[in-house]
C-alpha cells in the first residue's frame, strides 16, 4: 500500500462553526503570506492559532506542506498538549516535537490567539550575533525593551526548557531565539504576521547594514524609548489589520496566476 499524501483535501467549511472557519482562513492566509514575503524553511516551522470560542483548541500545519499548498481545510485541529482532535483524511501527520515551542506558549500566554516562528536566513544572522536586534531602523525600534533572547539548549525541548523558554519570553510578543530563529505571537493572526514581517525586515537591515563594515549609528535612548512606545500594539492603532486587506487582495489577484489550490479552500 503506498501512503496517501493526496493535496485534495475536501473542503469543510459546512462542517465547522464559523469562528472556527474563520480562524482557518485567517491562519492559512498567513501562511500563504509568510510564503510570499519569503520567511520559509521547506516543510519546516509552524504557525499556530486558537479557535475563537474552542480556548482549549488550536490549529496547525500538516507536516509535509510546503506553505504554499496549506489550505483552511488542511489545518489540524489538536489540543494544548498537541494531540489530534482532527485531521483531513490523509497519511500526512503533525510534528510534535516542532509543536512544543508552540504548546509552551499557548499554555503560559491564553491571551495569545497565534504564535509563530521561523528560520530566516536573516533571522538565523541576527540570532546568532552577540549584539542581538540593534535599534538601527525605524522598524527595529518597535521592539526596544519589547522582545526576549531564548539561548539555545539543543533541538529536543524538555519540561523545564519550556518553562525557561515562557520566562524568556516574558511579556513580549517577540522572542530571538539564539542560534536558532525569531518568534512571534499575538492577540490575532494579523498581529503576530506584522510583528513577525517587522522582525524580519529590522533582522534583514541588520544583516546588510553589518556586511557593510561601517560603524553603525544608533539614535539616542529616550528616542528609542519614546519610538517603540509609539509603534506597540494598541498605542495609536491595532497591529496588522489595516495591512491583512490588501495582503489578502494580494493572495486573490496571485492565486489567478497559481497551480496551488486557493488558501480559502
Ligand atoms: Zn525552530
Amino acid at each position: 500500500m503506498t501512503a496517501n499524501y493526496s493535496t485534495q483535501f475536501r473542503c469543510i467549511r459546512d462542517e465547522v462553526s464559523a469562528a472556527e472557519w474563520q480562524a482557518r482562513l485567517d491562519l492559512a492566509a498567513c501562511y500563504r503570506l509568510t510564503d510570499v514575503y519569503g520567511m520559509t524553511d521547506l516543510i519546516y516551522n509552524h504557525i499556530t492559532a486558537r479557535i475563537p470560542g474552542d480556548e482549549e483548541h488550536l490549529l496547525i500545519n500538516l507536516y509535509g506542506l510546503i506553505y504554499k499548498e496549506i489550505t483552511a481545510s488542511s489545518l489540524v485541529k489538536i489540543d494544548l498538549e498537541g494531540n489530534i482532535i482532527w485531521k483531513p483524511d490523509t497519511d500526512y501527520g503533525i510534528n510534535k516535537s516542532g509543536y512544543v515551542i508552540h504548546g509552551a506558549i499557548h499554555r503560559a500566554r491564553p491571551e495569545l490567539k497565534c504564535v509563530m516562528h521561523t528560520h530566516t536566513r536573516a533571522g538565523m544572522a541576527v540570532s546568532a550575533q552577540k549584539c542581538g536586534l540593534l535599534p538601527m531602523s525605524q522598524t527595529s525600534m518597535r521592539f526596544v525593551g519589547h522582545i526576549g533572547y531564548h539561548d539555545y539548549e539543543g533541538p529536543a525541548i524538555d519540561l523545564a526548557e519550556r518553562e525557561r523558554l515562557v520566562r524568556d519570553l516574558g511579556p513580549h510578543d517577540a522572542m530571538i531565539l539564539r542560534n536558532h530563529g525569531l518568534l512571534t505571537c499575538g492577540a490575532t493572526v494579523q498581529q503576530a504576521f506584522n510583528t513577525m514581517y517587522q522582525l524580519e525586515l529590522s533582522c534583514r537591515a541588520q544583516v546588510d547594514a553589518l556586511a557593510g563594515g561601517q560603524e553603525i549609528l544608533l539614535p539616542p535612548q529616550e528616542v528609542l524609548g519614546h519610538t517603540a512606545n509609539l509603534y506597540q500594539p494598541g498605542t495609536r492603532r491595532p497591529y496588522g489589520v489595516l495591512e491583512w486587506h490588501a495582503m489578502l487582495r494580494q493572495l486573490d489577484a496571485e492565486q489567478k496566476n497559481s497551480g496551488y489550490p486557493p488558501y480559502w479552500h
